[in-house]
């Protein structure tokens, strides 16, 4: 049973499809080769649309991936921008500004009461799923400095996560996977030296 709060510990839709490749026996593991899991990061993403197909129907599954892992591959080039220089480079931006732009969404508009409520309602599934993880981005790059975006400290971890404690202090991608783990380690190697 895959661990419910994996799919979104990284606090940003786009964080979070970047944690959908993980270690698993020192190796890197890509969960979107399973449509049953590529169907939980969406729901628990508030992603899973009623009109998206099946996932067991092997085409749109492997068309689903693909988009995915391209918008997964873009996001690393984003991280990789940022932790080298602060800042994104041209081709990383101009490949931003083209995947987004050709996106198509409606805005839609209610009223309940005194309140309005503002939506958006992509044309076809993808255009909604790319909306919502890209401007989860936009949001995270425009209201966070690049620093509050880490990679856990664990060393077997390569999980990503937005820190927006106050404190900014954050180090593990969660505590059940990572801080108690390392916790553990250090008090069996203290105790290791103790007894040496
Ligand atoms: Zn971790």
């Amino acid at each position: 049973m895959m661990d419910k709060s994996l799919f979104t510990l990284g606090g940003a839709a786009w964080i979070n499809l970047l944690n959908t490749v993980v270690m698993r026996n020192k190796q890197p593991a890509d969960l979107l080769a399973d449509p049953e899991i590529i169907k939980s990061w969406l729901e628990e993403n508030g992603l899973l649309l009623p009109d998206i197909d099946h996932p067991s129907d092997q085409v749109n599954h492997d068309r689903l991936r693909n988009r995915l892992a391209a918008l997964r591959n873009m996001f690393t080039q984003v991280l990789n921008d940022l932790e080298c220089q602060g800042s994104l480079s041209a081709s990383v931006f101009d490949e931003i500004k083209t995947y987004t732009e050709a996106l198509k969404v409606k805005l839609t508009t209610s009223c309940q009461g005194a309140k309005l409520v503002l939506e958006y309602e992509g044309k076809t599934p993808m255009d909604h799923i790319g909306y919502t993880i890209i401007r989860s981005m936009f949001d995270t790059l425009s209201s966070v400095p690049p620093d509050r975006i880490r990679k856990c400290e664990h060393e077997n971890c390569i999980l990503h996560f937005v820190d927006v404690s106050k404190s900014g202090q954050r180090r593990w991608c969660s505590m059940e996977r990572c801080g108690n783990r390392r916790k553990a380690t250090q008090f069996y190697e203290k105790n290791k030296k103790k007894k040496a």
